[in-house]
């Protein structure tokens, strides 16, 4: 390398420092950013994302640092050894400065001149370093700790682990995807975290017969489930009036769910909520499906009601716990009955 520099090379330096200067204050700046969103203490949803696009936003300053300092090495070197051999042309570097900032702004010049006083005084004591490569070593220091960082925080915060029902509902869908073509499940209300589990709000259809609105909640310390609201409807209900009676039919189910539904909700959480699902999923041939105890579709039902199709679908039940020479009754899950069949199947089985 060349010991005389020529006031072409001196101004490129100049603008080279100049460069690098601006990068440690954008450095500074997404350091601080990124020291904000770490040290925030409500971690919202977004924390994950807005963590790894800080951690860009340093990476990729503290890279161009990197290669600034690459670029600075020949005017350094130059200006230890005219350090040492103290022969700076101040005035000339002063001048080529004016001159280089010519339309520049005040700010962006005071910020090389301090780099130039700075530098001056570490030549005027003798300490005069490779500055580019202590910012280059520096840099891959910071950089090197910021990956650990990385590194750690990931086995902490990725992959987040899903919520009780959207897991479970997804994972119960994959499985019944076959049997269930006809029904949907949609997040009314995302499922949101609590202090002992999680909410939401689900509805599920079943085409061509029903819709259920649900309120439900997770408790993970007791790992159960509970139904705050719900509301079952015919998906046709309104298209139609009031008395109508598919209203009636679901009036009926509304009120069938109330027992089924204390039945469901005995179980641990997952499969509470399997259950539930399940049991929904039955409806699927309402009006449909005939009666597994008489036969028949319609049946009399009151003056009230009059013909009902069979609405009662039979619902997972804990068994009692029998005597080792009893042969447990298991009832099947999903059978049609009507109202009344099902109240003297009932009574038969000593249900
Ligand atoms: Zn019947």
């Amino acid at each position: 390398m060349s010991l005389t520099r020529s006031p072409e090379n001196i101004e490129k330096d100049i603008s080279n420092i100049e460069h690098a200067l601006l990068t440690v204050s954008e450095i500074r700046s997404s350091l601080k950013h990124f020291t904000d969103i770490v040290q925030v203490e409500q971690k919202g949803p977004s924390f994950v994302q807005s963590f790894s696009d800080r951690l860009k936003c340093v990476r990729r300053d503290l890279n161009t640092l990197s290669a600034e300092g690459e670029n600075l090495k020949g005017a350094l070197e130059h200006a230890q050894v005219a350090a040492i051999e103290n022969k700076f042309n101040w005035n000339l570097i002063k001048s080529l400065i004016e001159h280089h900032h010519h339309h520049r702004s005040e700010a962006e010049k005071e910020a090389a001149e301090e780099e130039i006083r700075y530098r001056e005084e570490e030549a005027n004591s003798g300490k005069a370093k490779e500055v580019g490569s202590i910012v280059k070593s520096s840099a891959n220091h910071a950089y090197k700790e910021l990956s650990s960082i990385v590194l750690e925080r990931k086995s902490n915060l990725t992959p987040p682990e899903p919520l009780f029902f959207t897991k479970y509902i997804n994972e119960w869908l994959t499985e019944n995807k076959a049997t269930n073509a006809d029904l949907s499940v949609i997040f009314e209300k995302q499922e949101q975290q609590t202090l002992c589990g999680s909410t939401c709000r689900i509805k599920i259809c079943t085409r061509k017969a029903l819709v259920a609105d649900l309120e439900l909640e997770y408790e993970r310390g007791s790992d159960t489930l509970v139904i705050h609201q719900y509301d079952i409807k015919s998906v046709k209900e309104e298209k139609q009036s009031w008395k109508d009676s598919q209203y009636l039919v679901f009036q009926k189910v509304n009120l069938l769910a109330t027992t089924a539904f204390e039945d469901m909700l005995v179980f641990f959480a997952k499969e509470a909520l399997y259950n539930i699902l399940n049991w929904f999923a039955s409806y699927r041939n309402l009006f449909v499906s005939p009666c597994q105890r008489c036969h028949k579709l319609l049946q009399f039902d009151s003056p009230q009601y009059k013909y009902l199709p069979p609405m009662v679908r039979t619902w997972a039940k804990k068994q009692p716990i029998h005597q080792n020479d009893h042969v447990p009754i298991v009832h099947s899950i999903g059978v049609a009955y009507h109202m009344r069949c099902f109240t003297e199947y009932k009574n038969n089985h000593a249900m």
